[in-house]
């Protein structure tokens, strides 16, 4: 089976608001077995609407409307998708004495436009939205003889997610045959996208049944496997073949197995060793320290540190000799490893880190231009810096600089 999502609302074609329900809808969907084939979104109009119902009609098994079932005058969801679906609505008096009864409980007068809300449309079933006013709306029947099945589900996403798992998720259960899907998925730390593939493409493509798909981030690469199989164990060893295979491929490159970020990972070598950590940050500015911290549980391992923006507090901090810094300048490898010995010395951690780059998008010269960074990890056994030439814009730049910090510490300790 397959379906199709339609958003209603302007509010969604505007850069101000995202259509996010779609990907909670996707997601439930794809959990029963159902392919999600479109998507649209259809702002407050009713031809639109009507277009749009008329056309999803033709091509898709599920049709599901979010959106547009509120009291007021742009709330045209009912009317439009009834024309499309040439269907009637009638105003259902159980539904409107309920809507009443909701204003009363509140002691609030319900107001003319929000019986409309009860407007409901010929051969559909009411599903009741404890979370609102407007319910939500279930057909089931034969469009040019083929058997379809459209929901009208409410806007706001609370409201929308409780009734579709309260009343649409039990009524597709039992139309559809029960599949089952097993997952996994890894990560990958500043490793280029195209080398992963190359790498892993030639093991995937010979799974045509496991669905693969990569996703790139600053610094992080996830690979996502899917398999669908009648039972469980089926899907669950394709899955785990699979991926044993890209872990054989990959080795110590893949930080995480089962969703974990490079934080938590790091903070659970870290903790396994009883180590500690401090971070000096320059061009990060404090990045670093907020990834880590953002772990409940952090103040068992990192220390804490600074950010030493200027040269001064390099020197005053981090115990940078103010010589070394005029002799090869703040952003050099010199001063980032003196930068990660320094902080581990004065706040007496196993690891000191230290970051000095050029975050840009100004200050870049031509030996030292925006997106070189040095990142330096500092240990009993020494200290390692590595030089990056980072792509990207202020934002990115400084990303990819503390998965690179993050990645070394946790090269470190496996
Ligand atoms: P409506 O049911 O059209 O009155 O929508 C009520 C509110 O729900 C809107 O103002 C949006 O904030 C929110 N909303 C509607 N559709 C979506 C959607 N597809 N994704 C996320 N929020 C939505
Ligand atoms: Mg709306």
């Amino acid at each position: 089976m397959n379906a199709e999502i339609i958003a209603v609302g302007s509010e969604l074609l505007t850069p101000h608001r995202q259509d996010t329900n779609s990907l909670y809808l996707t997601e439930k969907l794809n959990d029963l077995g159902v392919e999600v084939r479109f998507k649209c979104i259809v702002g407050d109009d009713a031809e639109g609407l009507t277009a749009a119902a008329k056309l999803a009609m033709r091509r898709s098994d599920i049709i599901i409307f979010s959106g547009g079932l509120g009291p007021t005058e742009d709330d045209l969801t009912r009317e439009a998708v009834a024309d499309g679906l040439g269907l009637k609505v009638q105003r259902d008096p159980a539904v409107l004495a309920k809507l009443e009864e909701r204003f009363a409980q509140r002691g609030m007068k319900m107001s003319a436009n929000n019986a409309k809300q009860a407007d409901i449309l010929t051969s559909a079933t009411v599903m009741p939205n404890p979370l609102g006013t407007a319910p939500g709306q279930w057909i089931a029947g034969k469009y040019d003889g083929q058997e379809r099945l459209v929901m009208l589900l409410p806007g706001p996403p609370h409201e929308l997610k409780a009734l579709f798992e309260a009343e649409c998720m039990p009524r597709l259960r039992t139309r559809i045959p029960p599949q089952h899907i097993a997952t996994r998925t890894l990560k990958m730390a500043m490793m280029p996208e195209s080398q992963v593939d190359a790498r892993v493409a030639p093991i995937y493509k010979t799974y045509s049944d496991v669905q693969t798909t990569i996703l790139a981030g600053a610094g992080e690469i996830q690979l996502h496997l899917r398999c669908r199989k009648d039972s469980p164990a089926e899907a669950e060893a394709r899955v785990a073949e699979l991926a044993g295979k890209i872990e054989d491929e990959l080795g110590d490159a893949i930080f995480s197995r089962k969703g974990e970020t490079i934080e938590q990972i790091v903070s659970y070598l870290l903790q396994m060793r009883s180590m500690t950590l401090a971070v000096a940050e320059s061009c990060t500015g404090g990045l670093l320290a907020e990834r880590i911290t953002s772990l409940s549980g952090s103040s068992r391992y990192f220390l804490g540190g600074a950010v030493v923006y200027s040269n001064a507090l390099k020197t005053q901090f981090a115990n940078v000799p103010k010589a070394l810094i005029d002799r090869h300048g703040a952003v050099s490898r010199e001063v980032a490893a003196s930068m990660a010995e320094g902080i581990r010395k004065r706040c007496l951690a196993s690891y000191g880190i230290g970051i000095t780059g050029v975050a840009g998008p100004s200050g870049g010269t031509e030996q030292k231009p925006v997106g070189l960074v040095y990142i330096a990890l500092a240990g009993e056994e020494g200290t390692q810096v590595v030089e990056r030439n980072f792509p990207g814009d202020r934002k990115r730049i400084r990303q990819f600089a503390t998965q690179q910090a993050l990645e070394m510490i946790r090269r470190a300790l496996v």
